[in-house]
């Protein structure tokens, strides 16, 4: 079994959009506590690897190809350790998400935060033709943010959850296809 059921969501979205393949370099931002990063070591297999980064440290995935850094993702201490790891990735996962305080737009506001951070360091660290995707919850910011996307990228889709739960403020975009 895998550490979260947001696996599952990942393996969904990846048979349809194929941000991760086979010996891709992967890095997953928000990775605790492992789901996404153990579906991604699946696909990459032996030939590539995964840095999953996190405030929470990422425990028990035995996997040689796995390098988990414990941290916050919006500092430069961290991304200076990513950067180490490897300069250049072929696809960026986050599932990066603000502790939620049930305010819709503080929590919109608070999760676009995160992303524009992920998202800038994204643009310096994936290589052209790579592809990005991550969650947001969404709201008013999301459409300037899917207007820059389309200047970076060839294809952008937005992901809404399916009709059991609509509810739910929790979107997920794919970026695919870096342009430079
Ligand atoms: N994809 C993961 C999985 O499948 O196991 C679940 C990720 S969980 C929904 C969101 C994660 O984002 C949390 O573990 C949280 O600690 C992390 N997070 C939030 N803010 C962060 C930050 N500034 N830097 C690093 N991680 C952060």
């Amino acid at each position: 079994g895998y550490k979260s059921r947001a696996a599952y969501k990942l393996k969904e979205l990846n048979t349809k959009y194929k941000i991760i393949k086979n010996g891709y370099k992967v890095l997953d931002c928000g990775a605790a506590p492992g789901g996404w990063s153990q579906v991604a070591l699946e696909i990459v297999s032996d030939k590539g690897f995964v840095v999953g980064v996190d405030l929470n440290p990422i425990t028990g995935i035995n996997n040689k190809n796995f390098i988990s850094i414990a941290g916050d993702f919006t500092t430069d201490e961290i991304l200076n350790q990513v950067l180490n790891v490897c300069p250049l990735y072929d696809a960026v996962i986050s599932d990066i998400a603000p502790h939620t305080i049930g305010i819709r737009d503080a929590d919109h506001t608070n999760s676009l935060e995160l992303v524009e951070k992920v998202y800038d360091f994204t643009i310096k660290t994936l290589k052209k033709g790579g592809s990005f995707l991550f969650k947001l919850f969404e709201g008013e910011g999301r459409k300037g943010l899917v207007e820059r996307l389309k200047k970076d990228f060839k294809d952008v889709r937005i992901i809404k959850p399916d009709a059991t739960r609509q509810g739910s403020m929790e979107i997920y975009i794919a970026a695919l296809n870096k342009v430079n």
